[in-house]
């Protein structure tokens, strides 16, 4: 009789953001083995990457909650029955591996890191593996983790820096806000004259220009990076005037943007629609064993929201666990009646 893998897991989620981090509490909680499997270098997807400084007011149970301290309590929950995590690591295949008629067959996922085998697959890859857009200057990856950073988790990472923020959309003018009283000193610049960030953000930052806590340059670029072992000076051009000017900073965080692309999920065969797979009622795609859920996951009526994305990888992980191993009931019963929370429940 054939052995299955000893690395064969239920159920692998398939993007570590609030909708796979909630599938991994859901599979723990029914006993099933699972592993997340994420391109970007921390947890918590686009709550981490595009906006953990941002208050969210829709989370059952948060009047208002930080993104990054939600992501931060998910997590926790998440882990707490020990799910596999495998960060930075992009998915890039899968084989089906035939069921000689005895219930071996899996799939194998495989990664630009590994292979994984999986009886399950939830794909909760929101809008896909994203990456940032980088800053148009030659040889500018020298700087980058050297001053130079794409995604900042804390803005205490740049207390008492000089920091010069690039953009001119949401994130780089939430940076500005997040920044006034931790940076030393603080320069936006964006190569247009207008700006894409809400009114509201803009105004805000205009009156802190006013009030001398920060300097917005319009119609400016970054045109070259000099430093030592880290960013030192930066120069910068008018677009119009094309007048230089070098300025010392020891910070530079560029917010042009992400790529996202949900690359080869595309090619297996799932029923899609641009960047997203049809799911039917119980969040299965057209694949057996394979289902999708979060803004991934595409039905009538749907909508991207955290709220529904986490109900919808409880959905996918219960019909998962039951497709694995039908004697397990598709309904979970009650967190607050079920045995493996005894002792929690005790205090
Ligand atoms: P994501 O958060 O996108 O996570 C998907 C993960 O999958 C990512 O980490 C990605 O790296 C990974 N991934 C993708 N493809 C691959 C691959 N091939 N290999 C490996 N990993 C992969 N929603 C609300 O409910 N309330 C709000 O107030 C709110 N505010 C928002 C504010 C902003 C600025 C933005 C951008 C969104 C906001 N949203 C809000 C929407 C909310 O963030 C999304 O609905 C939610 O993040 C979807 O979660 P997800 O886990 O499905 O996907």
């Amino acid at each position: 009789m054939p052995v299955p893998p000893a690395d064969l897991t239920d159920i692998t989620l398939i993007g570590g953001g609030p909708t796979g981090l909630f599938g991994a509490f859901y599979a723990g909680m029914r006993g099933a083995s699972c592993r997340i499997i994420d391109s970007l270098p921390a947890l918590g997807g686009q709550l981490a990457t595009l906006y953990p400084e941002k208050f969210i007011f829709d989370v059952a149970g948060f009047p208002r909650v930080l993104a990054k301290d939600l992501i931060k309590a998910m997590a926790e929950q998440a882990l707490q029955f020990g799910c596999e995590v495998r960060l930075g690591e992009t998915v890039t295949g899968l084989l089906k591996i035939e069921d000689p008629g005895d219930g071996s067959g899996h799939f194998l996922l495989q990664t630009d890191g590994g292979e994984y085998p999986t009886r399950t697959l939830i794909i909760c890859a929101g809008i896909g593996a994203f990456e940032a857009r980088k800053l148009p200057v030659e040889g500018v990856e020298m700087w980058e983790g050297r001053g130079l950073d794409y995604t900042v988790q804390d803005p205490n990472a740049l207390r008492g820096r000089r920091v010069l923020v690039v953009g001119g959309g949401d994130s780089a003018f939430d940076w500005i806000t997040n920044l006034v009283g931790v940076a030393e000193s603080i320069m936006l610049i964006h190569r247009r004259d207008a700006f894409r960030a809400h009114l509201a953000t803009v105004r805000q930052v205009e009156r802190l220009q006013r009030q001398g806590k920060c300097e917005v340059r319009t119609s400016c670029e970054v045109k070259a990076i000099e430093g030592g072992e880290r960013v030192e000076r930066v120069t910068l051009v008018n677009t119009k005037s094309g007048v230089e000017e070098t300025l010392p900073f020891d910070a530079v965080v560029p917010q042009l943007g992400f790529h996202s692309d949900l690359g080869p999920v595309k090619q297996w065969g799932l029923d899609t629609e641009k960047a997203e797979i049809r799911v039917d009622r119980v969040m299965a795609t057209n694949i057996a064993g394979i289902y999708a859920a979060g803004d991934v996951a595409a039905y009538p009526g749907k909508l991207k929201l955290i709220a529904t994305g986490t109900a919808e990888a409880c959905t996918a992980v219960n019909h998962a666990v039951h497709l694995i191993d039908p004697k397990k009931k598709m309904n979970p019963g009650h967190s607050s009646d079920l045995k493996i929370f005894a002792a929690q429940q005790l205090g």
